[in-house]
């Protein structure tokens, strides 16, 4: 299955990802083509980064900060509008209510119509075991679209801080690793892809160009079966009780996209219509 899904202008996109580099890995060739396209993208890194090193020299905050520097680049070159991290300790990710609860933040407050999420399956592919922190910020993130995304009484403090829960989402997007049913045409964002996946120095390091070349091989063989010169892969979901799913983007999409009305006040307005005859 493939998948040309455009994005219109006026598409909001989440990404939320455990480590600085995940996103660049798993889904920078897709949000670079919809920016592109039109979309305003905002990423969401759950930790830090502060231990993703051999060299015990550089672990802690000096290592995140160079993370959080290499992120900042990476996200000009995709053209993505903001990061929001959440600074989870790196490596220490465990499941938890107030995970799910900071998700939901960033959540209500872009209001994505497309949310990619990682995969939080244990083993990929019968080739390797899933970092946990994927697995925690991938289960965390997709419990959102049921829960405290999307539902009031969950997280009431959210309502405090002014965040409504959020319905208008149109398609969930699971990235690899791994090979996923739908591909995405990636072909002219290959380049940007690659280059922003470089600029996490404190990863790549000497083998950037083997790490580069590694990735264009995939992301080739990725979408050779579809007819397209480079492709990442997906697993994508339409439909669920957070979803306002098979309608495009336009304006009155938008409108349809609102919050929920506030049930009480929805009352008062079908008691004034019927008033006294
Ligand atoms: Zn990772």
């Amino acid at each position: 299955m493939t998948s040309g899904s455009a994005a219109r202008p006026g598409l909001r996109v989440l990404s939320v990802s455990a480590h600085p580099d995940d996103a660049e890995f798993g889904c920078a060739g897709t949000l670079a083509r919809w920016i592109d396209e039109g979309a305003t993208v905002t990423m969401c890194i759950v930790t830090d980064g502060s231990t993703g090193t051999q060299d015990r020299s550089l672990m802690g905050t000096n290592l995140s900060q160079v993370r959080r520097e290499e992120s900042q680049r990476a996200a000009e070159i995709i053209g993505a509008k903001e990061i929001v991290w959440l600074d989870y300790r790196d490596g220490y990710v465990e499941y938890s209510l107030d995970l799910r609860r900071d998700i939901a933040r960033v959540f209500r407050r872009t209001r994505p119509h497309r949310y990619l999420v990682m995969d939080p399956t244990p083993t990929i592919d019968d080739t390797f075991v899933n970092h946990p922190d994927h697995r925690a910020v991938g289960q965390a993130s997709l419990d959102v679209t049921l829960t405290a995304g999307t539902t009031p009484g969950h997280f009431p403090e959210l309502l405090d801080e002014g965040l409504e829960p959020w319905r208008g989402l149109r398609e969930l997007w699971i990235m690899g690793p791994g090979t996923k049913p739908v591909v995405s045409d990636i072909s002219t964002t290959i380049d940007r892809k690659i280059e922003a996946l470089m600029c996490h120095k404190s990863q790549v390091g000497d083998d950037a160009d083997r790490i580069g070349q590694w990735i264009r091989e995939r992301n080739a063989q990725l979408g050779r079966a579809h007819g397209y010169s480079f492709a990442e892969s997906f697993q994508v979901i339409r439909q669920g009780p957070g979803f306002h799913a098979g309608q495009d983007v336009d304006e009155g999409d938008l409108a349809l996209a609102e919050p929920p009305l506030d049930p009480a006040s929805a009352l008062v307005s079908r008691l004034e219509g019927s008033g006294p005859e």
